[in-house]
């Protein structure tokens, strides 16, 4: 990323990523209306009709940490604005990915990808960099745990326990957490896979088959890194583990589904107001995070609640805004830009300072400089 130095990474980052026009979008002739005029600023061609129907158009600029056009890959998307976060995660972060964007945008498709056509999506890669960290001297103390929930009108279904409602609760320093929550330990890349397929699934059709509108819920995909302690007894062998962080994917709700719609299906009435609120409480707690507010807004919402813990301390957040290309979508893209530089505008945290990363930087061989991105073989 063209400001985000590897080497002391903004705590917040924003970036914009366009997708490329669908081929229903070229058979209906839309137009691409969004031009990344370089790495940092991208442009949004408004068309309007003005009375006299002469056809003018309004040019929206909007500056970002990075830009990355329609022709980037997960892979390079990855590298550039994701990778530095697992060297944070391994030095004790809590780190945090968030894909936000209207439905259609290419949120599922960053972070979870598309495995019909081989696409790794950001959790994919991410892990694939993690357990090769893992096989290090250093870190042979520490386990992966995967837990895969969403949050659908302000409650919880665990994605890898048959949609099971979840309960959260908060103790008395205020630490919420989800009572029954399945966490699965993973070894290996491949158990990782079957696990988040599984969870998919559940995420797209239910447990009942039918198929479940998933862009109404935010869905949370968290890695979390616990480290070994011994046993807890001569006899039952149970492993007794520290919490040392917490890498998370979030597959956030269609930010244009925060208005109130009619379940053709049920023919009820689904409240937007809660994506809305959620979308909103979201924004505020990322404000107050970098203006270093006392008080930060996390009961504002089931999500920003259940994230409490990702935020405060030493926590380092990268928030994509995926927006279509369409002309047919110019108002969501507009309003997408216009979330996201909500959130950029107000980056003026210093980051914090940082001791091992550089070496474990070196150790994935991130890149230094824009243009010399290299891929880890795995
Ligand atoms: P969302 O999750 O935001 O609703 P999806 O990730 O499901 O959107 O993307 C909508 C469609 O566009 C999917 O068919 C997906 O494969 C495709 N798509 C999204 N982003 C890209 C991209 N960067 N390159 C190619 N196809 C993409
Ligand atoms: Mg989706």
């Amino acid at each position: 990323m063209a400001q985000n130095n590897i080497r002391d990474p903004p705590r917040i980052s924003v970036v914009v990523r366009k997708r490329p026009l669908s081929e229903r979008e070229i058979s209906k002739d839309d137009l691409d209306i969004i031009e990344k005029r370089d790495d940092t600023n991208i442009i949004v061609k408004e068309r309007k009709e003005k009375v006299d129907l002469t056809r003018y158009i309004e040019q929206h600029l909007f500056t970002f940490d990075a830009v990355f056009n329609d022709t980037v890959g997960n892979e390079q998307l990855y590298l550039e604005a994701v990778q530095p976060l697992v060297a944070a995660t391994f030095e004790g972060s809590k780190t945090t990915v968030f894909a936000y964007g209207q439905t259609g945008s290419g949120k599922t498709h960053t972070m979870m990808g598309n495995p019909n056509q081989g696409i790794n999506g950001m959790y994919l890669l991410a892990a694939k960099d993690i357990f090769h960290l893992l096989e290090q001297e250093e870190f042979q103390c520490i386990e992966l745990f995967v837990s895969f929930y969403e949050i659908y009108c302000s409650k919880l279904f665990d994605l890898l326990n048959k949609r099971k409602f979840l309960h959260c609760r908060a103790d008395a320093k205020e630490r919420v957490q989800i009572q029954g929550l399945k966490e699965s330990n993973v070894t290996t890349i491949d158990e990782l896979m079957k696990i988040i397929s599984y969870g998919l699934s559940v995420r797209t059709t239910g447990v009942t088959g039918a198929n479940v509108d998933s862009s109404r819920s935010h869905a949370v995909l968290q890695i979390t890194f616990k480290i070994f302690e011994g046993y807890k007894g001569y006899t039952k062998q149970e492993k007794k583990y520290k919490l040392h962080s917490k890498m998370s994917f979030i597959d956030l709700a269609g930010s244009e589904r925060g208005a109130d719609t009619i379940d053709q299906d049920k023919k009820t009435r689904i409240d937007g107001a809660e994506i809305n609120k959620s979308l909103l409480a979201l924004k505020e707690c990322i404000r107050a995070i970098d203006q270093e507010k006392k008080h930060t807004p996390f009961r504002g919402s089931k999500l920003t609640q259940v994230l409490k813990d990702s935020f405060i301390g030493n926590c380092r957040t990268v928030m994509i805004a995926n927006v279509s290309p369409g002309l047919s979508c110019s108002e969501h893209t507009l309003n997408t830009l216009r979330y996201a530089d909500r959130v950029k505008e107000l980056k003026k945290m210093k980051s914090a300072p940082i001791s091992k990363e550089d070496h474990l930087a070196k150790m994935l061989m991130l890149p230094r400089q824009k243009g010399n991105a290299t891929k880890i073989k795995m």
